[in-house]
C-alpha cells in the first residue's frame, strides 16, 4: 500500500483512473518535455539546492506548528494545532510551488512564465517568484475580479509582471483561463504555463504535489519531534488541492493518521452554490485531465461558489480523486456559515486572522475536536492568512 502511494503517478501521469493527459498531440510532446526536464532537474543538486535555500531564506521555512490552546477548550476536545503557512512570504501556501515553476522555468530556459488568476492569489505568488528568479511574467485576469481584487491587481503590477485584462464572456476566471492558454500556445517551446495547484495535464499534479510535500515532510517531523507521537487526524482545504496534497503526502503510509480534506458546501450541498466536487461530483474530463467534476449533462463545468474564492474549482486533484476511491482520505464539505464561524473564533481566540480558505479546515477541526478526547490531536494545515478576505468579513458580518 505504502509503496503504490509513493510511486504515483505512473509515467502516463495516471493515478488510477484520474489525471493523464487529456490535450492535443502538439500539447502532449510539450508536456512531455516538461516532464522530462522536471525529472532530470530535480535530480541535480543545483536544483534541490538553490529550492531550499529559498524556502530557508526567501519563504521562511520551516513554518511553525502552534498549539491552538484557547481553541482547544473553547470547543472541549482534542487539541488543536496549526501549520503555519500563513506566515510564509506573500502569506500563503502558494508560494512553495510557484518558487519551483520559476526555477524550473529558468532551468529551462524558458523566456516566460504565464498564468491565469482569479482572486489574485497565484498571481502575486507568481509574480514574485519571477521578479526573484528574474523571468518575464504574464498574467492573465478577467475585468469583473481586476475591479473585485484591487490590493492583489496593485501588488501584480509593483512586482512587474505584465497583467492581461480579459475582457470576453462573463470576464471572470474560466475565460482568463482560456485567454492565457491561447496566449501560452503562441510559443509553447519558449514559454512556459505555471499551474496554480495540483491541477491540469500531467506532469502538474505530480510536480506541484512534490514542491507542496515540503509542508507535510516538516509537519511530520516537527510533530514527532514535540509529541513523540502522530496526530489522529490531519486536514487541509481542498479547491485544486494543493496545500492539502502538500500536507497529506508525507502522512499517507501513517495508516493510523486519519486524513480529511474540507471542500466548501458554500450555501449548502442542497443547493447549486457550493463547490464540493468531491462529494457531490462525477468522473468526467476538465481543462487537460480527468477527475471528479461538477459539470452539466452535457459536460460543461458548473459555474461553482463558494466565499472563499480559492475554493471555487469545478474539477480536484487527480490524486485524491484515486486517495478517495482507495478510502485513504476522506473528503468533508463545510458550509460559508461555518467557515465564518472559524474565522471569527481563531482570530478571537488565538489573534490569528485566517484566509477564508483556510478557515474551512479550522471549522472542521473545531466540530470534529468535541467528538474526540483531550488527549488526541488534530494537526491543521493553516494555508494562509486572512489580510486579503478581512474587509469583506468585517462588511459582511456588520463590523
Ligand atoms: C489558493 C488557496 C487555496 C486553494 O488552493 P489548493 O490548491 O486547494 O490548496 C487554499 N488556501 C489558500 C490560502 C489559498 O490562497
Amino acid at each position: 500500500m505504502t509503496q503504490q502511494f509513493l510511486e504515483m503517478p505512473d509515467a502516463q501521469g495516471y493515478f488510477g483512473e484520474y489525471g493523464g493527459q487529456i490535450i492535443p498531440p502538439q500539447l502532449k510532446a510539450v508536456m512531455d518535455d516538461i516532464n522530462d526536464a522536471y525529472e532530470a532537474v530535480r535530480q541535480t543538486a543545483g536544483f534541490q539546492e538553490e529550492l531550499a535555500d529559498l524556502y530557508a531564506h526567501y519563504v521562511g521555512r520551516p513554518s511553525p506548528i502552534f498549539h491552538a490552546k484557547r481553541l482547544s477548550a473553547r470547543q472541549g476536545g482534542a487539541q488543536i494545532y496549526l501549520k503555519r503557512e500563513d506566515l510564509n512570504h506573500t502569506g500563503a501556501h502558494k508560494i512553495n510551488h510557484c518558487l519551483g515553476e520559476a526555477l524550473l522555468a529558468k532551468y529551462m530556459g524558458k523566456t516566460k512564465v504565464i498564468a491565469e488568476t482569479g482572486a489574485g492569489q497565484h498571481g502575486v505568488a507568481l509574480a514574485s517568484a519571477c521578479a526573484l528568479v528574474g523571468i518575464d511574467c504574464e498574467i492573465h485576469m478577467g475585468e469583473v475580479d481586476i475591479a473585485k481584487e484591487h490590493p492583489n491587481v496593485v501588488k501584480m503590477k509593483i512586482l512587474g509582471c505584465k497583467l492581461v485584462p480579459v475582457t470576453r464572456g462573463t470576464r471572470t476566471l474560466k475565460d482568463a483561463v482560456d485567454s492565457a492558454f491561447e496566449e501560452y500556445l503562441k510559443d509553447p517551446v519558449n514559454f512556459i504555463y505555471a499551474i496554480g495547484s495540483v491541477v491540469g495535464p500531467h506532469p502538474f499534479p505530480k510536480m506541484v504535489r512534490d514542491f507542496q510535500s515540503i509542508v507535510g515532510r516538516e509537519a511530520r517531523a516537527q510533530f514527532l519531534a514535540q509529541h513523540h507521537k502522530l496526530p489522529d487526524v490531519v486536514t487541509a482545504c481542498v479547491g485544486g488541492g494543493s496545500n492539502a496534497i502538500g500536507m497529506f503526502t508525507e502522512f499517507l503510509p501513517d495508516a493510523g493518521v486519519q486524513l480529511v480534506g474540507v471542500e466548501p458546501a458554500g450555501k449548502g450541498l442542497d443547493t447549486p452554490d457550493h463547490a464540493a466536487t468531491m462529494t457531490l461530483g462525477t468522473k468526467g474530463a476538465i481543462h487537460g485531465f480527468v477527475c471528479y467534476n461538477l459539470q452539466d449533462a452535457h459536460g460543461e463545468p458548473l459555474p461553482v461558489y463558494s466565499i472563499a474564492s480559492g475554493l471555487d474549482y469545478p474539477g480536484v486533484g487527480p490524486q485524491h480523486c484515486y486517495l478517495k476511491d482507495v478510502g485513504r482520505v476522506q473528503y468533508e464539505a463545510i458550509t460559508d456559515t461555518e467557515c465564518l464561524d472559524a474565522f471569527m473564533a481563531l482570530s478571537r481566540s488565538e489573534g490569528i486572522i485566517p484566509a477564508l480558505e483556510s478557515a474551512h479546515a479550522v471549522a472542521y477541526a473545531m466540530k470534529i475536536a468535541q467528538t474526540m478526547a483531550p488527549e488526541q490531536t488534530i494537526l491543521v494545515n493553516l494555508s494562509g492568512r486572512g489580510d486579503k478576505d478581512a474587509d469583506f468579513v468585517a462588511n459582511h458580518l456588520g463590523l
